[in-house]
């Protein structure tokens, strides 16, 4: 059995026990997955799967996702067969989760925190059924919600108090007999977040849920989340994440695939270039990047593709590039790493590097 006995030195990802969230390993060094959250009513079955269909049909299908569940209701799990990509039930305070049926449970792993859950005797209970048909649980601990003796012994809310608030979670369930746990610590303090991960992965070698709470709208969440994220996962910390943001889960998942693909933690896709624009633009090079993005979205090719603003510097500013297009008055290049290709009319720039894109040789 793991425990907090067991620390290391510097526990980091390649250390951590390996977790079965349905098909998706985490911890141990596999490849640190992604979750979102569904924000549809969970009651509302039909919007609920079509909301996790259209995640995890956009290439996603490996990486699990969090999905909200209130424990019997909404009963999500009804509609398994069409979901491929892991769920995992939040439980919220409804300890329903103990009288689910097996059959419901091969693809919902639960996440609880035990601070919510309340008593003892109530987490034991969850704690039986996770042994019954080892599904992995989340202990959690959000800075919003630490326990008023550890504010008090820290002076405030601290790094330190959420960790120990954490460890005494896990310890807890530890001496339940279990030890099939996965952590997060979440604080919407971007700093503190990051010390109190550099503290726990000192300590814990279960494998940690890292996330920016409550980070805010599209432009903040986004620029707290690869801050935040960027520092921890660097340090190699980190197993799982989400980027939470006010906004459509989808955007999750693309901003957290790209701050693990800007972090060369994650292959795959498209990467697009663009630059900034400037008095020599003659093109809406902004609607053009923007297209490029979305038309590459589905593209299984580990290539960077550059979207230039002129034909004058745009092929040489592209060189790094495996290929590009740079837009004129009424045409446009076809660059590929900094060569000229070809001219086209600028109406057929996007035609033309989709072709390109399609008939790519590995
Ligand atoms: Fe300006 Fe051309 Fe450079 Fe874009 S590629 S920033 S338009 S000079």
């Amino acid at each position: 059995m793991f425990s907090l006995s067991m620390k290391g030195e510097n526990m980091r990802r390649e250390e951590t026990k390996v977790v079965q969230i349905g098909n998706c390993k985490i911890g141990g060094g596999n490849p640190i997955a992604i979750q979102s959250m569904t924000n549809t009513k969970t009651e509302d079955v039909e919007a609920t799967v079509a909301q996790i269909i259209g995640i995890g049909g956009s290439r996603m299908r490996h990486y699990p996702l969090r999905c909200a569940y209130d424990g019997g209701g909404g009963s999500t799990h009804r509609d398994k067969k069409k979901i491929h990509i892991p769920l995992v039930a939040d439980i919220h305070f409804d300890l329903s989760f103990g009288n689910t049926q097996q059959s419901n449970m091969e693809q919902i792993r639960s996440v609880l925190n035990p601070g919510n859950i309340g008593d003892v005797s109530r987490v034991r209970e969850v704690v039986e059924k996770a042994k019954e048909y080892n599904v992995p649980i989340r202990v959690g601990v959000n800075s919003g919600s630490l326990e008023k003796h550890l504010v008090e012994k820290y002076g405030g809310v601290t790094a330190e108090g959420i960790v120990e608030s954490a460890l005494d979670k896990v310890r807890m369930i530890e001496e339940m007999g279990y030890d099939n746990l996965v952590v997060s610590i979440k604080s919407s303090d971007v700093m503190m977040c990051v010390k109190a991960h550099e503290l726990i992965a000192e300590q814990c070698p279960y494998p940690l849920h890292v996330g920016i709470t409550e980070s805010g709208t599209i432009l903040s969440g986004n620029i707290k989340s690869s801050v935040g994220l960027g520092i921890i996962l660097y340090e190699r910390i980190g197993d799982t994440i989400r980027v939470s943001l006010t906004g459509d889960p989808l955007e999750e998942i693309k901003s957290a695939k790209l701050i693990l693909k800007t972090l060369g933690l994650r292959k795959g896709g498209i990467e697009v270039v663009s630059c900034p624009t400037c008095g020599r633009t003659k093109i809406d090079l902004i609607g053009l990047a923007n297209q490029v993005e979305n038309m590459v979205a589905d593209i299984p090719l580990d290539i960077k593709v550059a979207v230039m603003g002129c034909v004058v510097n745009g092929p040489g500013e592209a060189k790094e590039a495996d290929i590009g297009i740079a837009g004129g008055i009424g045409e446009g290049l076809l660059i590929k790493k900094g060569e000229i290709v070809k001219k086209v009319k600028e109406e057929e720039l996007l035609d033309t590097l989709r072709n390109e894109l399609l008939n790519w040789e590995k």
